[in-house]
């Protein structure tokens, strides 16, 4: 047994696939300290450099006193501190929702609202490059997995139409994660209502970065604002967003119906059999979210990053994937020279990542560049020159 452990971790070593992991010594942030060395890094989710944010380094303090470092027990037993309740509270007012929910992650919280809301007689539709979290949620749920091409909701539709399930629950990514594009939220809500479906939005790189006042995919037009609305008044929206990607910290939260959150609480075993997450986390959370809702100065330093960032690969080799938010992936396609690409950005200080199958299809390896409110102009024009000069090579 042990053998073939080995054999195939050996296959992954010779396909180029292996993953390695490498220390950060630093806080994150756009430039770190990683093995010794000094980068400058596209690499985090921290979309608005606030995992290393002074006001909320000072916050842990204060949250620690207050309550202490450990949740000691779930939320069902007595884990559930004022400071949870209160980010809840503030979350629910924040997304537009009547209530919210925090879970440790954003991957137990897809486990929980999928199995909790669907089950053996049940039908899921699934975008085919949503994350991982929604795809093995799916497969615990035990309910059928249709899973549909990326973005053809004409072949959703036609499959929605044929199936018999006694719910129907379609999941997708809001923003996906290795793409950068964004799910035409206001189809997904009309097929929802004209086939009786819920429809679970995993808005994971969206919260704090896309809408008014970084409030999400929900709020990105009113045109979606107003179909959202109309839906929500239905309440088959669930609304699931992380808190330790642009928030930077640590954590997840489903805002929806009461109803639905009611049911996730008496349900969700991914929430139910699980310690609490520290209160600490949640103070530190009030927080950031004030900065999220107060500050658009970083959303729009972000968006002329973005601009920029556009600008100055328009001459390379490769292109970039159509995208408007802060995850600009290269398309490379061969996994060994998107690896060989990202070696050599390394070995010039410059960390973008390269992501391969079966994070992404076969031929479609990438650098997945990733921006942040906290890069400055000459970061962006310093991955633009290395970028050229690897062109070059
Ligand atoms: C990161 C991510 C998750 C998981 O969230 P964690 O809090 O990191 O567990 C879920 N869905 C998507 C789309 C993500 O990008």
């Amino acid at each position: 047994m042990f053998s073939d452990l080995a054999e195939q971790l050996l296959i992954r070593e010779q396909q180029g696939l292996k993953r390695y992991r490498s220390i950060l010594e630093s806080p994150q942030s756009t430039h770190v300290t990683i093995d010794g060395h000094a980068y400058l890094s596209f690499s985090s989710n921290d979309y608005l450099g606030l995992a290393s944010h002074p006001v909320l380094v000072q916050s842990v303090c204060q949250g620690a006193q207050l309550y202490g470092v450990g949740s000691g027990a779930s939320h069902l037993v007595n884990g559930h501190s004022t400071a949870h309740h209160l980010l809840e509270e503030a979350l629910a007012q924040f997304t537009g929702f009547s209530e919210a929910l925090l879970f440790s992650t954003g991957y137990m919280a897809n486990i929980g609202v999928v199995t909790a809301l669907v089950g053996r007689n049940d039908a899921i539709f699934a975008d085919k490059l949503n994350h991982a979290s929604l795809n093995d949620a799916a497969i615990l749920s035990r309910a059928q997995l249709i899973r549909y091409p990326h973005f053809d909701l004409l072949t959703l539709e036609r499959r929605l139409i044929a199936s018999k399930a006694k719910r129907k629950l379609i999941i997708t990514d809001a923003v996906f994660s290795m793409d950068g594009d964004v799910a035409p939220v206001e189809n997904l809500v009309k097929l929802c209502n004209k086939y009786n479906a819920m429809l679970l939005l995993d808005d994971a790189h969206g919260f704090g970065v896309l809408g008014r006042n970084g409030r999400g995919i929900l709020f990105t037009s009113e045109k979606r604002i107003e179909s959202v609305r109309t839906a929500l008044h239905a309440s088959n929206i669930i609304y699931m967003a992380t808190l330790g990607k642009a928030a930077g910290v640590f954590g997840a939260f489903v805002a929806a119906s009461s109803e639905i959150i009611a049911t996730l609480i008496q349900a969700a075993k991914s929430y139910i059999y699980t310690t609490a997450s520290p209160p600490i986390l949640a103070h530190i959370l009030l927080k950031s979210l004030q900065l999220i809702e107060q500050d658009n100065w970083r959303r729009e330093r972000l968006f002329q990053l973005i601009k920029q960032l556009k600008d100055a690969m328009r001459t390379l080799r490769w292109r970039l994937l159509p995208s408007n938010t802060p995850i600009q992936p290269l398309l490379i396609g061969d996994t060994k020279e998107a690896m060989r690409i990202s070696q050599n950005l390394k070995s010039q200080g410059i960390l973008v990542p390269a992501i391969r199958p079966p994070t992404v299809p076969r031929n479609t390896a990438r650098l997945r560049i990733s921006l942040s409110a906290s890069h400055r102009d000459e970061d962006i024009a310093r991955l633009a020159s290395a970028l050229q000069n690897t062109n070059a090579a």
